[in-house]
């Protein structure tokens, strides 16, 4: 293939090459990066579930009960009766009817998306969506519209434009996260289902990282607003907060049953292994129990107590940009807090706009207090 080495280069020249380094994990929030232990703010582990010997436990005796691969599609031979357990446990944590589990929040996305809208619908974004929510919209052959970062004032607009020109049988599917993976800020979610209401849209909320944080059971940001009926498709990921892998949808039963009929990520892929599903029931049920209370408790602490040290406005969420804007500023940055023992990664273009690198810290349930404390410091001699 041509020019593939210019290709890289030019990557390189813009601070824009990305390559794998690879880490140990360790308990307790750490990583270990063959030379040093790093104190890890760039998981998503949010409660610290990834390391939970509860959770290993029911991993490991879901190995001995089901194997360790499922073998097969779901549709085919894949699918253990652990995985509409799970599914139902998962159903009543959304206060929905049903539930789907896929291998990935990614292969959720782009499988339920094109499943449920085709060439004569429409979709609108929130700009700051997740990849695999744009990517999935593509694939669906849909016309799609963006509206500004949380402007619902222009998703009113294009809403009512795309009803006053289309016929009425075109569906609308509005697409947007709970939490913002690179901004950890919220959508305005009451206005948001208020506003499709109107126009008799669907909306499709992507809870990566609002599952396991928010709301008082770990259910979400609907949770939280107690909105959870007025979400049509619930989303959600247990790579995150859950500390697993696989995602999921949670909806009305006739949605669910569309998807295990057209959703193509689903059926034309192997089953996650059933162990895995039987270490994530015990995750569901750690993330509402007691311990998911105290654990959600001590991260929003956490939040607060960095954002205090740092002079910031409180974060809604486990996420904190330190928007850089330039990118090698943003690699230098992430270098600095590297040499200080801190693994904080330098995102870029084109997971955020150009001219917006910036370092994205996660913060866990598992950081001591002095950590972030003394992260927190660090990170406010990087912003000036
Ligand atoms: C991580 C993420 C996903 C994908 O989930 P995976 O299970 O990691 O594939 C989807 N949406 C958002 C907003 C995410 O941050």
């Amino acid at each position: 293939m041509h020019g593939i080495k210019a290709q890289l280069e030019e990557l390189a020249g813009k601070g824009l090459l990305r390559s794998l380094r690879h880490y140990e994990r360790t308990p307790q929030g750490k990583v270990y990066d063959g030379s040093q232990e790093l104190w890890n703010f760039a998981a998503n582990d949010y409660l610290g579930l990834s390391t939970h010997p509860q959770i290993a436990a029911a991993y490991i005796t879901g190995i001995q009960d089901h194997g360790i691969g499922a073998g097969a599609s779901r549709l085919v031979s894949g699918g253990s009766p652990v995985f509409s357990q799970f599914e139902q446990e998962l159903a009543t944590a959304k206060k929905q009817p049903s539930a789907l589990f896929f291998s990935s929040g990614y292969a959720a996305a782009v499988g339920t998306i094109p499943a449920l809208v085709g060439k004569n619908d429409f979709i609108i974004l929130d700009k700051l969506s997740h990849a695999c929510l744009i990517d999935g919209s593509k694939l669906s052959g849909a016309t799609i519209r963006v509206f500004p970062h949380n402007d619902v004032e222009k998703l009113n607009r294009l809403l009512g434009k795309i009803r006053a020109t289309q016929p009425a049988t075109s569906r609308i599917l509005v697409i947007t996260e709970s939490v913002f993976s690179m901004d950890g800020d919220l959508c305005p979610l009451a206005e948001i289902v208020a506003c499709k209401n109107q126009y008799d849209a669907t909306l499709l909320l992507d809870e990566a990282h609002g599952f396991g944080v928010l709301g008082e059971n770990g259910g979400g940001l609907a949770e939280q607003l107690n909105l959870t009926e007025s979400v049509d498709i619930h989303m959600g990921t247990l790579s995150k907060a859950a500390g697993l892998a696989g995602g999921f949808i949670a909806s009305s039963q006739h949605i669910i049953d569309l998807l295990i009929n057209r959703a193509r990520s689903f059926i034309y892929s192997t089953a996650p292994p059933p162990a895995l599903v039987a270490a994530a029931r015990t995750a569901l049920a750690i993330i509402r129990s007691a311990e998911g209370h105290m654990l959600r408790t001590q991260l929003h602490t956490n939040a607060a107590h960095f954002s205090k040290i740092l002079g910031s406005s409180p974060s809604p969420s486990a996420i904190i940009p330190l928007v850089l804007g330039d990118n090698h500023r943003a690699l230098r940055a992430a270098e600095t807090l590297r040499h200080a023992g801190f693994l904080v990664p330098a995102i870029r273009y084109p997971t955020v706009p150009p001219n917006t690198a910036r370092l994205r810290i996660s913060l866990s349930a598992a950081h001591p207090p002095s950590t972030i404390a003394e992260l927190a410091t660090i990170a406010g001699t990087l912003l000036h």
